[in-house]
């Protein structure tokens, strides 16, 4: 079914053909993106979201395609027209379209679309159940705070882990710490504390992930942003991953054993339902 479509300012419909054939974002995957949950037709933690695609375009030097208001707006029309009331707002912004070179015009228009669509999001049943993950040496470039719409890496990965049975991949670097996941923050919990990957080039800065810290962080529970090594997996207590469409999501097994106690933990259950219920509140 077509989906409503923004491109360059006007709405139109996701069966039109909007995008030339030269686009850069085609050509090198030269752009950046977000999703954004929305409930009620309310877009969650739109500002974070926002923020993040404006350090993301001005780090790879895209000019910006929308102010604050500009923005709001877009998003104002986007959900006035969309039928449903649940849903993610995908946004994605390429350096434009010219000849197919990788030096590019310094005056090129950016060429950016958003459109809303329904998901899946997970129910209770499987909110309980958890997921299992595999690991994998972290083959992306050394920008993943920025939202590149390059994902051939996460996609590989991906593809990897439901092949292998499981949901997500964590991905690895060349001294054994676990990173994140292919399109997932990751968590730890051991001795009751909250460990995950400090904020930097390696991982993306998962607006899920900054107001679980802060949960976690309100009802006292200690949170060190350090790496998790790979040996450690073996020995935590629980852990879990978190993103925009997952929200908190327990992971149960690491490579096919069983990670704590194979279970989505308590810590991991208490912080799944502090997020939901901020989810709800904010809508
Ligand atoms: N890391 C990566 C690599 C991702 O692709 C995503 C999801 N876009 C996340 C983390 C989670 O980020 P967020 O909480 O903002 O959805």
């Amino acid at each position: 079914m077509a989906d409503i479509l923004y491109i360059n300012g006007r709405y139109t419909t996701t069966d039109e053909k909007v995008i030339g054939v030269e686009d850069r974002g085609f050509q090198f995957g030269d752009g950046v993106y977000e999703v954004i949950k929305f409930l009620d037709r309310h877009l969650l933690f739109v500002d974070g979201h926002y923020r993040r695609l404006m350090s993301g375009l001005e780090e790879i030097e895209i000019p910006n395609p929308w102010d604050a208001d500009s923005f709001s707006e877009m998003c104002r029309r986007l959900l006035e027209r969309t039928a449903f009331t649940d849903g993610i707002l995908y946004i994605q912004v390429t350096r434009g379209e010219a000849e197919r070179a990788l030096f590019y015009p310094e005056d090129l228009e950016p060429t950016a679309i958003a459109y809303t669509r329904r998901f899946p999001f997970p129910d209770a049943t499987k909110k309980e159940r958890g997921v299992g993950v595999i690991t994998m040496p972290d083959i992306r470039w050394k920008h993943c705070n920025v939202k590149s719409i390059n994902l051939l890496a996460n996609a590989i990965a991906r593809k990897r882990a439901q092949r292998a049975g499981a949901y997500e991949v964590l991905f690895v670097d060349s001294e054994m710490d676990v990173r994140e996941g292919a399109s997932s923050s990751f968590f730890a919990v051991r001795e009751s504390r909250l460990v995950t990957h400090p904020t930097g080039p390696a991982i993306l800065p998962g607006i899920v992930r900054h107001e679980v810290i802060s949960l976690a962080l309100a009802e006292t529970i200690r949170v060190d942003e350090r790496p998790v090594h790979e040996y450690e997996l073996y020995r935590l207590d629980e852990a879990f991953i978190t993103s925009t469409t997952q929200g908190v999501m327990p992971v149960t097994h690491v490579d096919g054993r069983p990670l704590g106690s194979g279970r989505r933990g308590e810590i991991t259950r208490l912080l799944q339902e502090r997020f939901d219920a901020l989810e709800r509140s904010s809508r």
